[in-house]
Protein backbone atom coordinates (compact mmCIF):
# COMPACT_ATOMS: atom_id res chain seq x y z
CA UNK A 1 0.00 0.00 0.00
CA UNK A 2 1.50 3.36 -0.74
CA UNK A 3 2.46 5.51 1.87
CA UNK A 4 1.64 9.71 2.83
CA UNK A 5 3.61 11.92 5.14
CA UNK A 6 1.77 13.47 7.50
CA UNK A 7 2.41 15.18 11.42
CA UNK A 8 1.05 12.90 14.23
CA UNK A 9 0.81 13.40 17.93
CA UNK A 10 2.97 9.97 18.36
CA UNK A 11 3.05 9.95 22.34
CA UNK A 12 1.03 11.04 25.20
CA UNK A 13 3.63 13.94 25.52
CA UNK A 14 4.78 17.45 23.92
CA UNK A 15 6.07 17.45 20.22
CA UNK A 16 5.00 15.80 17.03
CA UNK A 17 6.32 13.61 14.36
CA UNK A 18 7.04 13.74 10.65
CA UNK A 19 5.95 10.05 9.82
CA UNK A 20 5.02 7.99 6.60
CA UNK A 21 1.64 6.39 7.38
CA UNK A 22 -0.69 4.49 4.78
CA UNK A 23 -3.16 6.84 2.71
CA UNK A 24 -6.44 6.40 3.56
CA UNK A 25 -8.95 4.96 0.83
CA UNK A 26 -12.64 6.68 0.76
CA UNK A 27 -15.40 4.86 1.91
CA UNK A 28 -18.89 5.06 -0.35
CA UNK A 29 -19.64 8.20 0.83
CA UNK A 30 -16.56 9.83 0.89
CA UNK A 31 -13.71 11.81 -1.32
CA UNK A 32 -10.24 11.48 -1.04
CA UNK A 33 -8.77 14.77 -0.96
CA UNK A 34 -4.73 15.60 -2.55
CA UNK A 35 -4.07 18.53 0.52
CA UNK A 36 -1.97 21.59 -0.76
CA UNK A 37 -2.01 23.69 2.04
CA UNK A 38 -3.03 23.87 5.33
CA UNK A 39 -3.08 26.34 8.55
CA UNK A 40 -2.12 25.75 12.10
CA UNK A 41 -4.96 27.03 14.99
CA UNK A 42 -4.09 27.25 18.47
CA UNK A 43 -5.88 24.30 19.07
CA UNK A 44 -3.33 22.20 17.17
CA UNK A 45 -0.36 23.95 19.61
CA UNK A 46 -2.58 22.43 22.51
CA UNK A 47 -2.30 19.36 20.82
CA UNK A 48 1.62 19.90 20.33
CA UNK A 49 1.84 21.31 24.22
CA UNK A 50 -0.49 18.07 25.45
CA UNK A 51 -2.00 20.52 27.73
CA UNK A 52 -4.80 19.15 29.79
CA UNK A 53 -8.01 18.88 27.04
CA UNK A 54 -5.11 17.38 24.99
CA UNK A 55 -4.41 14.81 27.32
CA UNK A 56 -8.26 14.26 28.35
CA UNK A 57 -9.28 14.17 24.16
CA UNK A 58 -6.68 12.95 21.62
CA UNK A 59 -5.72 9.39 21.51
CA UNK A 60 -2.03 8.94 20.60
CA UNK A 61 -1.36 8.08 16.95
CA UNK A 62 -3.54 10.80 15.75
CA UNK A 63 -3.03 12.88 12.62
CA UNK A 64 -3.90 16.44 13.60
CA UNK A 65 -4.73 19.61 11.76
CA UNK A 66 -8.13 20.69 10.76
CA UNK A 67 -7.65 23.70 8.27
CA UNK A 68 -6.92 23.01 4.83
CA UNK A 69 -7.59 23.53 0.91
CA UNK A 70 -7.03 20.84 -1.43
CA UNK A 71 -7.82 18.98 -4.52
CA UNK A 72 -10.45 15.81 -5.21
CA UNK A 73 -8.24 13.55 -6.20
CA UNK A 74 -10.73 10.07 -5.93
CA UNK A 75 -14.39 9.51 -4.95
CA UNK A 76 -16.66 6.35 -3.46
CA UNK A 77 -19.46 5.06 -4.77
CA UNK A 78 -22.06 6.74 -3.66
CA UNK A 79 -20.84 10.34 -3.86
CA UNK A 80 -22.33 12.52 -6.15
CA UNK A 81 -21.87 16.20 -7.18
CA UNK A 82 -18.62 16.25 -6.93
CA UNK A 83 -15.59 15.29 -9.41
CA UNK A 84 -11.68 14.36 -9.51
CA UNK A 85 -9.86 17.56 -10.06
CA UNK A 86 -12.33 19.94 -7.81
CA UNK A 87 -10.20 22.43 -5.53
CA UNK A 88 -11.96 22.42 -1.96
CA UNK A 89 -11.91 22.92 1.96
CA UNK A 90 -14.42 21.17 3.90
CA UNK A 91 -16.09 21.25 7.42
CA UNK A 92 -13.67 19.68 10.12
CA UNK A 93 -17.11 18.57 12.66
CA UNK A 94 -18.70 15.68 11.23
CA UNK A 95 -21.93 15.08 12.43
CA UNK A 96 -24.27 12.10 13.86
CA UNK A 97 -27.40 13.18 11.20
CA UNK A 98 -29.74 11.65 13.50
CA UNK A 99 -30.08 14.26 16.53
CA UNK A 100 -32.98 16.76 16.49
CA UNK A 101 -30.61 19.49 15.80
CA UNK A 102 -28.94 17.69 12.78
CA UNK A 103 -32.65 16.62 11.55
CA UNK A 104 -33.56 20.52 11.89
CA UNK A 105 -30.59 21.52 9.92
CA UNK A 106 -28.90 23.04 13.02
CA UNK A 107 -25.98 20.90 12.68
CA UNK A 108 -23.26 23.07 13.93
CA UNK A 109 -25.25 22.19 17.30
CA UNK A 110 -25.00 18.14 17.05
CA UNK A 111 -24.22 16.35 20.14
CA UNK A 112 -22.25 14.31 19.07
CA UNK A 113 -19.98 15.48 16.52
CA UNK A 114 -16.56 14.54 15.65
CA UNK A 115 -13.80 16.84 14.72
CA UNK A 116 -11.07 15.98 12.21
CA UNK A 117 -7.20 16.34 13.85
CA UNK A 118 -9.10 15.33 16.97
CA UNK A 119 -11.32 12.26 17.05
CA UNK A 120 -10.66 11.11 14.05
CA UNK A 121 -7.68 11.33 11.19
CA UNK A 122 -6.98 15.28 10.76
CA UNK A 123 -5.33 17.37 7.55
CA UNK A 124 -2.05 17.69 8.24
CA UNK A 125 -1.02 15.04 5.69
CA UNK A 126 -0.58 14.59 2.11
CA UNK A 127 -4.11 12.66 1.71
CA UNK A 128 -7.23 13.14 3.94
CA UNK A 129 -10.83 11.68 3.58
CA UNK A 130 -13.95 12.89 4.14
CA UNK A 131 -17.72 12.77 3.38
CA UNK A 132 -19.09 14.24 0.48
CA UNK A 133 -21.94 15.95 3.41
CA UNK A 134 -18.51 18.25 4.73
CA UNK A 135 -17.29 18.99 0.96
CA UNK A 136 -16.87 22.80 0.24
CA UNK A 137 -15.79 24.01 -3.14
CA UNK A 138 -13.45 26.51 -3.66
CA UNK A 139 -14.32 29.37 -6.21
CA UNK A 140 -11.21 30.12 -8.99
CA UNK A 141 -11.17 34.02 -7.19
CA UNK A 142 -10.15 32.49 -4.13
CA UNK A 143 -6.56 31.40 -3.44
CA UNK A 144 -5.55 27.98 -2.00
CA UNK A 145 -3.84 30.36 1.05
CA UNK A 146 -7.48 31.82 1.95
CA UNK A 147 -9.22 28.77 1.03
CA UNK A 148 -6.84 26.57 4.07
CA UNK A 149 -7.86 29.54 6.36
CA UNK A 150 -12.15 29.00 6.15
CA UNK A 151 -12.27 27.22 9.62
CA UNK A 152 -11.20 29.96 10.92
CA UNK A 153 -12.44 32.47 9.17
CA UNK A 154 -15.81 30.46 9.64
CA UNK A 155 -15.51 31.00 13.32
CA UNK A 156 -15.05 34.62 12.89
CA UNK A 157 -17.98 34.73 10.44
CA UNK A 158 -20.42 33.21 12.77
CA UNK A 159 -19.28 35.03 15.72
CA UNK A 160 -19.60 38.29 13.77
CA UNK A 161 -22.89 37.89 12.06
CA UNK A 162 -24.81 36.63 15.33
CA UNK A 163 -25.78 40.10 15.56
CA UNK A 164 -27.31 43.05 13.39
CA UNK A 165 -24.25 45.04 12.86
CA UNK A 166 -25.11 47.95 10.28
CA UNK A 167 -24.42 51.23 12.29
CA UNK A 168 -23.86 49.80 15.23
CA UNK A 169 -20.30 50.31 18.18
CA UNK A 170 -18.87 47.09 18.45
CA UNK A 171 -15.86 45.84 21.04
CA UNK A 172 -13.78 42.73 20.12
CA UNK A 173 -11.67 41.43 22.24
CA UNK A 174 -8.48 39.24 21.38
CA UNK A 175 -6.93 40.18 18.05
CA UNK A 176 -6.13 36.64 17.31
CA UNK A 177 -6.74 35.45 13.60
CA UNK A 178 -10.27 35.46 14.44
CA UNK A 179 -10.56 38.67 16.15
CA UNK A 180 -8.59 39.95 13.41
CA UNK A 181 -10.68 38.72 10.41
CA UNK A 182 -13.84 39.42 12.89
CA UNK A 183 -13.18 42.85 13.07
CA UNK A 184 -12.82 43.01 9.59
CA UNK A 185 -16.08 41.18 8.55
CA UNK A 186 -17.69 43.99 11.06
CA UNK A 187 -16.40 46.93 9.12
CA UNK A 188 -17.44 44.90 5.77
CA UNK A 189 -20.92 44.90 7.02
CA UNK A 190 -21.23 48.15 8.09
CA UNK A 191 -20.76 48.35 11.64
CA UNK A 192 -20.33 52.50 13.06
CA UNK A 193 -17.15 51.68 15.28
CA UNK A 194 -15.12 48.31 15.24
CA UNK A 195 -12.82 48.59 18.29
CA UNK A 196 -10.68 45.38 18.78
CA UNK A 197 -8.67 45.41 21.60
CA UNK A 198 -5.55 43.14 22.96
CA UNK A 199 -2.54 42.86 24.90
CA UNK A 200 0.09 41.89 22.28
CA UNK A 201 1.39 45.14 20.00
CA UNK A 202 2.63 42.37 16.77
CA UNK A 203 -1.61 41.55 16.80
CA UNK A 204 -2.86 44.78 16.71
CA UNK A 205 0.04 46.41 14.30
CA UNK A 206 -1.01 43.43 11.93
CA UNK A 207 -4.91 44.66 12.97
CA UNK A 208 -3.70 48.01 11.66
CA UNK A 209 -1.80 47.25 8.48
CA UNK A 210 -4.94 45.12 7.52
CA UNK A 211 -7.25 48.32 8.10
CA UNK A 212 -8.74 47.90 11.58
CA UNK A 213 -8.96 52.17 12.05
CA UNK A 214 -9.47 51.17 16.09
CA UNK A 215 -7.54 49.20 17.74
CA UNK A 216 -6.45 49.38 21.55
CA UNK A 217 -3.32 47.55 24.04
CA UNK A 218 -5.82 47.45 26.98
CA UNK A 219 -2.31 46.41 29.42
CA UNK A 220 -1.71 50.30 28.44
CA UNK A 221 -4.31 52.42 27.70
CA UNK A 222 -8.50 52.15 28.85
CA UNK A 223 -11.35 51.61 26.86
CA UNK A 224 -12.82 54.23 28.62
CA UNK A 225 -10.31 56.99 27.28
CA UNK A 226 -11.75 55.69 23.83
CA UNK A 227 -15.41 56.61 24.94
CA UNK A 228 -15.69 60.28 23.70
CA UNK A 229 -13.25 59.63 20.70
CA UNK A 230 -15.57 57.13 19.60
CA UNK A 231 -18.94 59.48 20.12
CA UNK A 232 -19.89 56.59 22.31
CA UNK A 233 -23.14 57.62 24.62
CA UNK A 234 -23.89 54.84 26.19
CA UNK A 235 -21.36 51.39 25.40
CA UNK A 236 -21.13 49.47 22.89
CA UNK A 237 -23.80 47.73 21.31
CA UNK A 238 -22.55 44.19 20.11
CA UNK A 239 -19.52 42.65 21.54
CA UNK A 240 -17.27 39.51 20.25
CA UNK A 241 -15.58 38.21 22.92
CA UNK A 242 -12.22 36.32 21.41
CA UNK A 243 -9.51 35.97 23.50
CA UNK A 244 -10.56 33.38 26.25
CA UNK A 245 -9.52 36.35 28.70
CA UNK A 246 -11.92 36.26 31.42
CA UNK A 247 -10.69 40.35 32.20
CA UNK A 248 -11.36 41.03 28.41
CA UNK A 249 -14.91 39.29 28.87
CA UNK A 250 -15.50 41.06 32.27
CA UNK A 251 -13.78 44.45 31.08
CA UNK A 252 -16.26 43.59 28.08
CA UNK A 253 -19.24 43.74 30.59
CA UNK A 254 -18.57 46.55 31.76
CA UNK A 255 -18.45 48.44 28.60
CA UNK A 256 -21.75 46.93 26.68
CA UNK A 257 -24.69 49.10 26.52
CA UNK A 258 -27.72 48.20 28.52
CA UNK A 259 -29.79 45.35 26.21
CA UNK A 260 -26.31 44.79 24.69
CA UNK A 261 -25.39 41.42 23.14
CA UNK A 262 -22.75 39.29 23.16
CA UNK A 263 -21.06 36.29 21.17
CA UNK A 264 -18.52 34.28 23.21
CA UNK A 265 -16.28 32.35 20.85
CA UNK A 266 -12.89 32.18 23.20
CA UNK A 267 -12.72 30.08 25.29
CA UNK A 268 -12.75 31.00 29.29
CA UNK A 269 -11.37 28.46 31.81
CA UNK A 270 -14.43 26.80 33.34
CA UNK A 271 -13.96 28.93 36.31
CA UNK A 272 -13.35 31.98 35.39
CA UNK A 273 -15.82 34.52 37.01
CA UNK A 274 -17.83 37.73 36.02
CA UNK A 275 -20.34 39.74 37.71
CA UNK A 276 -23.87 38.12 36.96
CA UNK A 277 -25.47 41.35 38.41
CA UNK A 278 -24.65 43.39 35.38
CA UNK A 279 -25.72 41.00 33.46
CA UNK A 280 -29.04 40.71 34.53
CA UNK A 281 -29.36 44.45 35.67
CA UNK A 282 -28.36 45.37 32.36
CA UNK A 283 -30.63 42.90 30.16
CA UNK A 284 -27.54 41.48 28.19
CA UNK A 285 -27.70 38.66 26.09
CA UNK A 286 -25.01 36.20 25.79
CA UNK A 287 -24.66 33.55 23.20
CA UNK A 288 -21.78 31.26 23.32
CA UNK A 289 -20.44 30.40 19.41
CA UNK A 290 -18.71 26.55 18.75
CA UNK A 291 -17.87 26.04 15.29
CA UNK A 292 -19.71 27.49 12.04
CA UNK A 293 -23.27 26.91 10.65
CA UNK A 294 -23.04 24.06 8.21
CA UNK A 295 -23.42 25.26 4.98
CA UNK A 296 -25.16 29.36 5.89
CA UNK A 297 -21.53 30.41 7.54
CA UNK A 298 -19.51 28.52 4.61
CA UNK A 299 -21.94 30.61 1.89
CA UNK A 300 -21.34 34.00 3.66
CA UNK A 301 -17.67 33.65 4.23
CA UNK A 302 -17.40 32.55 0.64
CA UNK A 303 -19.74 35.40 -0.73
CA UNK A 304 -17.90 38.02 1.39
CA UNK A 305 -14.44 36.75 -0.13
CA UNK A 306 -15.80 37.37 -3.81
CA UNK A 307 -17.41 41.02 -2.87
CA UNK A 308 -14.39 42.51 -1.23
CA UNK A 309 -13.56 40.90 2.07
CA UNK A 310 -9.61 40.55 2.01
CA UNK A 311 -7.92 38.40 4.52
CA UNK A 312 -4.86 37.62 2.76
CA UNK A 313 -2.79 39.97 4.98
CA UNK A 314 -3.25 37.63 7.90
CA UNK A 315 -1.39 35.51 6.67
CA UNK A 316 2.18 35.99 7.79
CA UNK A 317 4.38 33.08 7.47
CA UNK A 318 4.73 30.14 4.92
CA UNK A 319 6.60 27.14 5.47
CA UNK A 320 7.63 23.95 3.91
CA UNK A 321 5.26 21.40 5.83
CA UNK A 322 8.23 19.47 6.44
CA UNK A 323 9.79 22.31 8.83
CA UNK A 324 6.13 22.18 10.89
CA UNK A 325 8.49 22.69 14.29
CA UNK A 326 9.63 26.57 13.61
CA UNK A 327 5.39 26.76 12.77
CA UNK A 328 4.54 25.83 16.13
CA UNK A 329 7.27 27.86 17.50
CA UNK A 330 6.06 31.40 15.80
CA UNK A 331 2.84 30.43 17.18
CA UNK A 332 3.93 30.14 20.40
CA UNK A 333 5.57 33.13 20.79
CA UNK A 334 2.46 35.09 19.32
CA UNK A 335 4.48 37.08 16.82
CA UNK A 336 2.59 35.38 13.81
CA UNK A 337 -0.97 36.00 12.15
CA UNK A 338 -1.72 32.76 10.29
CA UNK A 339 1.12 30.21 9.60
CA UNK A 340 0.61 28.18 5.89
CA UNK A 341 1.99 25.15 5.96
CA UNK A 342 2.56 23.74 2.15
CA UNK A 343 1.96 20.12 1.19
CA UNK A 344 3.16 20.15 -2.64
CA UNK A 345 6.43 18.71 -2.67
CA UNK A 346 7.05 16.97 0.65
CA UNK A 347 10.51 15.92 1.28
CA UNK A 348 11.66 14.94 4.57
CA UNK A 349 14.96 15.37 4.34
CA UNK A 350 15.04 18.97 4.04
CA UNK A 351 13.27 19.25 7.28
P1 LIG B 1 -5.27 33.48 19.73
O1 LIG B 1 -4.82 32.82 20.98
O2 LIG B 1 -4.35 33.56 18.56
O3 LIG B 1 -5.75 34.98 20.05
C1 LIG B 1 -6.19 35.40 21.29
C2 LIG B 1 -5.68 36.81 21.49
O4 LIG B 1 -6.23 37.33 22.71
C3 LIG B 1 -4.15 36.90 21.62
O5 LIG B 1 -3.62 37.78 20.64
C4 LIG B 1 -3.95 37.42 23.05
O6 LIG B 1 -2.82 38.27 23.16
C5 LIG B 1 -5.27 38.17 23.27
N1 LIG B 1 -5.57 38.48 24.67
C6 LIG B 1 -5.16 37.86 25.79
N2 LIG B 1 -5.62 38.51 26.89
C7 LIG B 1 -6.33 39.56 26.45
C8 LIG B 1 -7.05 40.61 27.10
N3 LIG B 1 -7.13 40.70 28.43
N4 LIG B 1 -7.68 41.52 26.33
C9 LIG B 1 -7.63 41.46 24.97
N5 LIG B 1 -6.95 40.49 24.31
C10 LIG B 1 -6.32 39.56 25.04
O7 LIG B 1 -6.63 32.75 19.32
P2 LIG B 1 -7.49 32.65 17.98
O8 LIG B 1 -7.02 31.51 17.16
O9 LIG B 1 -7.64 33.98 17.32
O10 LIG B 1 -8.88 32.22 18.64
C11 LIG B 1 -9.57 33.14 19.48
C12 LIG B 1 -10.25 32.43 20.64
O11 LIG B 1 -11.32 31.62 20.15
C13 LIG B 1 -9.35 31.49 21.46
O12 LIG B 1 -9.76 31.57 22.83
C14 LIG B 1 -9.72 30.11 20.90
O13 LIG B 1 -9.49 29.08 21.84
C15 LIG B 1 -11.18 30.29 20.63
N6 LIG B 1 -11.77 29.43 19.60
C16 LIG B 1 -13.03 28.99 19.82
C17 LIG B 1 -13.67 28.25 18.84
C18 LIG B 1 -15.08 27.82 19.06
O14 LIG B 1 -15.61 27.07 18.23
N7 LIG B 1 -15.72 28.29 20.13
C19 LIG B 1 -13.02 27.93 17.64
C20 LIG B 1 -11.72 28.42 17.43
C21 LIG B 1 -11.10 29.18 18.41
ZN1 LIG C 1 -26.27 15.30 15.38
Amino acid sequence: MSKMWAIVKEEAKPGLAFRQINIPVPKNDQVLIRIKKTAICGTDVHIYDWNDWAARTIQPGMIIGHEFCGEIVAAGQQVHGFSVGERVSGEGHIVCGQCRNCLAGRRHLCRQTQGIGVNRSGAFAEYLCMPQTNIWRIPDDISDEVAACFDPLGNATHTALSFELIGEDVLITGAGPIGIMAALICQYAGARHVVLTDINDYRLELAREMGIRWTINVSRQSLSDFWSALKLKEGFDVGLEMSGSADAFRQMIDAMYHGGKIALLGIPDAQARIDWQKVVFNGLTIKGIYGREMYETWYKMTTMLQSGLDISGLITHRLPAEQFESGFQLMKNGQSGKIILDWANVSPSAG
